[in-house]
């Protein structure tokens, strides 16, 4: 990790990574993780809904978004480090990367509870993925702070984790590359929860899917 202010080169890297379509961002591997549709309209249609708990975050994040680095005890914080990986074709910034006792991880900020969903771990995990790539260095853990419990949760960045980011970042880019939007989840538990819901219609959609009439012909 450097302190250095980046040189006109690294920028200009930064700029492509930031304004290729071809690298996932890191944020939409949570959005599939939690449910591909989401991932469709977010990343595929470029469609935000606005809600309170999505401003509520913005504001949370407005910290750790001001970039910068610090020493904070015997650890060295980087705000809003930008990360990639070319091997997974995946591109964005870490909330923070500390480096502790010569161990560099990713630790990032999300502003409600430890979810029932694992989506936070395999967006952290794709984190420690590019972190890896980057520094050439293994990356075994990372932790997620969460606001609503001011307490970091630690992730073991497990064989089975890892894998089952390839695979979410696999899907995102077939679905990047297809432009098919996914029917809604299975589990109405998590669409009580999205933002999207007012523009996805779950409901509706399976109501339509009890009358015999497809989830496709409505869209
Ligand atoms: S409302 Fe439900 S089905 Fe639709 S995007 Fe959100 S989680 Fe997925």
């Amino acid at each position: 990790m450097t302190q250095d202010t980046p040189n006109p080169a690294q920028v200009s890297s930064l700029i492509l990574h930031l304004s290729s379509f071809d690298y996932i961002p890191l944020a939409m591997i949570n959005a599939i993780a939690y449910c591909p549709r989401r991932f469709g309209y977010e990343f595929v249609q470029a469609e935000m809904l606005v809600n309170d708990h999505v401003v509520e975050g913005v504001l949370r994040h407005q910290g750790v978004d001001l970039g910068g680095s610090a020493w904070v005890g015997e650890a060295v914080q980087q705000r809003r480090a930008y990360v990639w990986s070319d091997a997974l074709r995946v591109a964005g910034f870490c909330d923070l990367i500390e480096e502790r006792a010569g161990a560099a991880y990713p630790v990032e900020y999300k502003k409600g509870r430890p979810g029932r969903w694992k989506s936070d771990h395999a967006q952290l995990c794709a984190q420690a993925l590019c972190l890896e790539e980057r520094t050439g260095r293994s990356v075994e853990r990372g932790y997620i702070f969460y606001f609503a419990t001011r307490r970091r949760e630690e992730v073991v960045f497990s064989a089975e984790l890892r894998a089952e980011v390839a695979q979410l970042v696999a899907e995102a880019h077939r679905l990047s590359a297809t432009g098919e939007l996914p029917p809604p989840t299975d589990n109405p538990a998590k669409c009580r929860d999205c933002s999207l819901q007012p523009l996805c219609l779950p409901d509706e959609l399976k109501r339509l899917a009890v009358l015999g009439r497809g989830w496709e012909d409505e869209l």
